[in-house]
């Protein structure tokens, strides 16, 4: 048990007077390739990272039907009747018409959690006994590494237990999702639930989120003297506001007008008709997805035939994709790819969402100080606050832990 496990369960302590019936976590996720590629059907390519959001849970023992959650990224706990849930998040009461407005609407952060118990009585049938909910995480929360996903994935996992409601990692996912968009509004894909779900260690998840179908990958990342280097530059993003919506209503207005029900369906050999059909900076957006698909297909096939120190190239040119066709990136983000590559990285790319969040960099394992020193230095000489470095090794998914 980590220290995580040992705050959280003095947090559900602290909250109920009582020990929590289990302990239930989710990990965080880096994406090595395949961005913005979860919803337009294609495929993605993510590992769990050893950071996780741990749930202290426990069954309330007054039998009133209420959920009440805690969490040390907030000052104060929210409770609420579990049969209010569905009258409580924005989206929701939009699709509910007038009759229930002015409704307290809960904090955001408490949207994750509730939305989860919200989503997995719906999709359970019905909601389960009363429960309390502590949760404390080392994710770093809005940094690109879906501190998102790991709350929900720890969230709905422990209430798939205590609920008995038999669901397998696959549907608990799609909850994740669901809570996620419904209940919080961030309108994003299914990839970091199911890398949250479904990591194991020393392999990345390649999954195509058109059938769900996953694949577990070897990365062999530590057998070929590599390590990987997250460089989160603390610039945070949010997925509810501004382009990330955009570039999701660019993606299916390039499907709409070549005619077919997603990108997925566009191959790069269509691409010199897509130029010709719309606008450029619609042809851009699907260029980055068209192509992005291919290189993860790309990827998984050199890791499987070469090993991990021949896919840099891959990762460089996704990067590029990201930062000129998509336009996603942000300055902090370049900084951080480029000094990784000037200091010898094989491999260097943005990860997540984009707008913000953190860049990977496959680099030999013993050049650890030398990168994050060039990185520091880089960051330093462009007036950015200093970056947050450290490694990452493919880590087990969601969980029940005691
Ligand atoms: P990311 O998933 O990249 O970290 P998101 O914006 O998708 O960023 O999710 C971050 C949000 O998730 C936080 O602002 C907060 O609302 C919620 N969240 C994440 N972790 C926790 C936690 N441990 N406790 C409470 N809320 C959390
Ligand atoms: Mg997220």
């Amino acid at each position: 048990m980590s220290d995580i496990h040992d705050t959280a369960t003095e947090l559900f302590t602290e909250l109920t007077g009582r020990t929590p019936d289990g302990l239930w976590s989710a990990p965080g996720r880096v994406n090595l390739i395949g961005e913005h590629t979860d919803y337009n059907d294609g495929f993605v390519l993510p590992f769990a990272i050893p950071h996780r959001t741990v749930a202290a849970v426990g069954v309330r023992d007054d039998g009133i039907g209420r959920v009440r959650v805690a969490s040390t990224f907030a000052a104060e706990p929210v409770e609420v009747a579990l049969d209010e849930l569905g009258t409580l998040f924005p989206t929701l009461r939009q699709a509910q018409g007038p009759s229930s407005q002015g409704k307290p609407a809960v904090p955001e952060w408490a949207a994750y959690p509730l939305g989860v118990a919200w989503a997995l009585a719906e999709a359970a049938g019905a909601a389960g006994a009363g429960i309390d909910i502590a949760i404390a995480s080392d994710v770093p929360v809005g940094a690109g590494l879906s501190s998102s996903a790991a709350i929900e994935g720890a969230t709905a996992s422990a209430l798939n237990d205590l609920w008995n409601a038999g669901l397998d990692k696959t549907a608990l996912a799609r909850i994740g999702r669901k809570a996620e968009n419904e209940a919080v509004g961030a309108p994003t894909g299914i990839m970091d639930q199911m890398a949250s779900m479904l990591g194991e260690p020393d392999a990345a998840i390649f999954l195509d989120c058109r059938s769900l179908e996953a694949q577990l990958v070897p990365l062999g990342v530590a057998e070929a003297g590599l390590a990987i280097l997250v460089m989160d530059t603390r610039v945070k993003h949010a997925h509810s506001t501004g382009g990330y919506g955009e570039r999701r209503a660019a993606c299916e207005r390039g499907a709409a007008i070549m005619g077919v029900p997603s990108l997925r369906d566009v191959s790069v050999g269509d691409l010199s008709r897509a130029e010709t059909l719309m606008d450029d900076v619609t042809f851009r957006r699907v260029r980055h997805v068209v192509t992005e698909n291919q290189r993860v297909l790309d990827t998984v096939r050199v890791l499987r035939e070469q090993g991990a120190r021949a896919i840099g190239d891959l990762l460089v040119a996704s990067h590029a994709s990201m930062r000129d066709d998509f336009e996603i990136s942000v300055p902090e983000l370049d900084t951080a790819v480029e000094a990784a590559l000037s200091a010898g990285a094989l491999g260097a790319r943005m990860t997540g969402g984009g707008f913000g969040g953190a860049a990977i960099a496959l680099i030999e394992a013993d050049a650890v100080a030398t990168v994050s020193d060039a990185v520091n230095a880089a960051f330093a000489a462009s007036g950015f606050a200093a970056p947050h470095l450290f490694t990452v090794t493919p880590s087990a998914g969601a969980q029940r832990d005691a």
